[in-house]
């Protein structure tokens, strides 16, 4: 395998658990899904590579990236979605993370006509407002025009709804990033049983908004990032 240097190393050690945290946790599709993580304003990324599901990364498996795709660094081959990533990171240099894969059940909800609701604790912690929805195709974002139309939609959101694809998120952290996607696909998957058996209820944009705050403050993140990797530890009976 590649040798990185090892300033990067922690780095790419939290990126491997966020692939394997995602894998575990609703969002493996095969070896589709990608992760990436730069430093703060950089203009290369680390980026998982394609031919591996997320479940199978290791700290040793990511490649980098410029912002046109270029590889500079690592030999294994690169997702043809790079686009997502660079255009996202080139437009907000405070960004360092950014997820997209294809989880089921917000693919399911994303074909409703129907905004997500605050009806539990994740639903509260994206809406309101509502999430936005891409519509604009279902194909692969496969070229620096697509991403662009696709971080337009996004805006300053930290998700978004892919309708016949998938999902985006995006952090400040790559912890902030993984469990806002988890958050999503729980919400929508909450609100799929809610809705398949009748009128749905959901919390006020005030309580809602309050819970906001209190769930995604980095203290209440971190404990939750560190069950995570304990599972993941415990899974491969090691630790990265
Ligand atoms: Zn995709």
């Amino acid at each position: 395998m590649t040798n990185f240097s090892q300033d990067s190393y922690a780095l790419r050690r939290d990126l491997a658990y966020g692939c394997r945290i995602l894998g575990n946790n609703g969002h493996n599709d095969t070896v589709l899904g990608h992760v990436s993580y730069r430093e703060p304003g950089a203009d290369t990324y680390w980026m998982k590579p394609a031919e591996m599901g997320l479940d199978e990364v290791t700290p040793e498996t990511f490649i980098r990236l410029d912002l046109d795709g270029n590889v500079v660094e690592g030999k294994l081959p690169r997702h043809i979605e790079f686009p997502i990533h660079s255009e996202i990171l080139r437009a907000h240099p405070e960004i360092t993370c950014v997820v997209h894969t294809h989880p089921i059940y917000s693919i399911a909800f994303a074909a409703l006509d129907q905004p997500l609701r605050a009806l539990s604790h994740e639903g509260g912690q994206l809406s309101p407002p509502d999430v936005p929805r891409f519509t604009l195709t279902s194909n692969l974002i496969r070229s620096r025009e697509l991403g662009e139309k696709l971080e337009e939609c996004i805006g300053n959101r930290p998700a978004c709804l892919l309708q016949g694809h998938g999902i985006v998120t995006s952090g400040t952290t790559i912890q902030g990033a993984i469990l806002t996607a988890i958050n999503l696909e729980r919400a929508c998957n909450i609100q799929l049983l809610a809705s398949a058996c009748g009128p749905i209820t959901w919390s006020s944009d005030e309580d809602a908004l309050a819970k906001q705050i209190e769930m995604t403050a980095a203290k209440a993140q971190l404990n939750v990032w560190n069950y995570y990797c304990r599972k993941i530890n415990a899974a491969m009976n090691a630790s990265f």
